[in-house]
């Protein structure tokens, strides 16, 4: 029975502090209606791009952390203040009603000083000039310059090469968009424990090829390895890019989040290849406010066409004030970046804490007996429990071992995860992979503190 202290628990937690604007009395009454309607005689076919589509782990192990209030290092979101520069400018913004050019529709491609600022930074990255007009689309989201990249150039029927693990919206966005995704696995090594030992196989890359092929997927930094590419890596990647002729999408959302002396090589930089690649970024994570939900697509006019045409007909443009906020923010701290890197968020603020708490972490799962495969960048960390997985007897015919694991950490040990085989799309490398969590570490240190005495306890057991 649904009553009204699940209505104030689910109203408390993070993920569903959107549904604290309803009264309980309201929210009830919405969860009652649509369990009337679910048991009508009502029930239409929904299209079939949605048939196989199950909740995806963002939903189930998002509520999970919040229903079992565990300290969670699953999903990936920063969990300390966002930067106050930032919310500064928003909040300057809010405070000015008369300033109507801030709080209307904006041009529909992006705020003419977002573009502005894009343009000029992804210039100096990419060694061209982009065109701020015509060359950056502003999205809601990366998740949408993603979708409308696979919309706008997959036909019904046209291969994507996509390396797996891969973010999990890829798949299903393909397949959305009529496509066919194809998979080129990595391989890590046996006892591996650096993510930069995931290595594709560029012959197996090459078989999967054919006429059909339309399109290659990059993430780097990799989500959910933490692996940074090479540049000969990608410098092999463009080769094969060029000799198939393919438009490459170079999801590159974690760009800022690099340390030490690794070399964040930005796919359009490499020769020849900004002409066949829509680069995509986020502020999201550029300035830790995920919230936010704002993203961009950077490529030259003729790749960018068919995102601006389904844009423009199911967005038109996104939120004025927070693209203002960011263009500012960009526009104070691009500066730096380039002449005063020790005092710019993006070139040091965000790097420095990120080193620090990876290797926090990754002393933490030593401790609870995990093996952690090292990022070089980006927020996140695998770890194998092989050791613990061995006295807890997990198989079940439904789920990888990975995914009940990560829901008995959750209920039995308050410890939010993600398990990676999630990000592979056969069932056979989904049960191959099936013997890491993934964990989030851009964290605060009473989070991290939290889940290193549950780590502890584990290690002892
Ligand atoms: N790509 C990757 C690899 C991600 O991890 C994320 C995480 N959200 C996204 C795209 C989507 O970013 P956004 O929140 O800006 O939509
Ligand atoms: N990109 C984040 C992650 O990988 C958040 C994903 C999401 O909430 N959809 O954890």
């Amino acid at each position: 029975m649904f009553t009204r202290k699940h209505v104030l628990f689910l109203q408390k937690t993070g993920p569903f502090s959107v549904l604290s604007m309803l009264s309980s009395k309201t929210f009830l009454n919405l969860v009652r209606t649509s369990r009337s309607r679910m048991l009508s005689s009502f029930s239409p076919k929904p299209a079939e791009r949605t048939a196989d589509h199950a909740a995806s782990i963002w939903v189930e192990f998002t509520t999970l952390a919040a229903e079992t209030k565990a300290v969670n290092l699953g999903q990936g979101f920063p969990d300390s203040p966002a930067p106050k520069f930032v919310t500064d400018l928003l909040e300057n913004l809010s405070k000015q009603p008369e300033l109507t050019a801030a709080h209307q529709y904006t041009r529909g491609y992006g705020h003419p000083m977002l573009v502005y600022i894009l343009a000029k930074m992804y210039s100096h990255f990419y060694n061209v000039q982009v065109d701020p007009m015509n060359e950056v689309l502003v999205t809601v989201g990366a998740y949408l310059s993603l979708y409308y990249a696979f919309l706008g150039w997959v036909n019904k029927g046209d291969e994507v090469l996509i390396i797996e693990p891969a973010y999990d919206c890829y798949y299903p966005q393909v397949k959305f968009a009529g496509g066919v995704p194809v998979p080129v696995v990595m391989n890590l090594a046996e006892g591996a424990t650096s993510a930069s030992q995931f290595t594709i196989d560029f012959d197996d890359m090459e078989k999967k090829i054919n006429n059909k092929t339309k399109m290659l997927v990059i993430n780097n930094p990799h989500n959910p390895t933490g692996k940074l590419f090479t540049r000969q890596e990608l410098e092999k990647l463009a080769e094969i890019a060029k000799k198939h002729n393919l438009i490459v999408i170079a999801d590159e959302v974690y760009e800022f989040h690099v340390w030490d002396k690794n070399d964040m090589v930005r796919f359009a930089s490499l020769p020849g290849m900004y002409e066949r690649t829509i680069s995509i970024g986020s502020a999201g994570k550029a300035f830790s406010v995920t919230g936010w939900k704002l993203g961009w697509a950077v490529g030259p006019k003729q790749l960018l066409e068919p995102l601006k045409a389904i844009h423009q007909n199911c967005v038109f443009t996104c939120s004025t004030p927070t693209q203002m906020a960011i263009a500012q923010a960009f526009q104070l701290d691009w500066p730096k970046f380039l002449n005063d890197p020790k005092n710019s968020y993006l070139a040091s603020g965000l790097s420095g804490e990120l080193r620090d708490k990876r290797d926090k972490l990754a002393r933490m799962l030593e401790e609870g007996n995990f093996r952690p495969i090292i990022p070089d960048a980006g927020y996140f960390m695998l770890a194998d429990y092989s050791h613990l997985k061995e006295g807890l007897k997990l198989a079940t015919e439904q789920d990888p071992d990975d995914f009940v694991f990560s829901r008995w950490l959750c209920r039995e040990k308050k410890l939010a995860v993600i398990p990676p085989s999630a990000f592979y799309s056969s069932r056979e490398q989904k049960e191959k992979n099936s013997n890491m969590v993934r964990l989030c570490y851009f964290k605060k240190n009473e989070t991290l503190d939290a889940a290193e005495v549950i780590l502890k306890k584990l290690g002892k057991e």
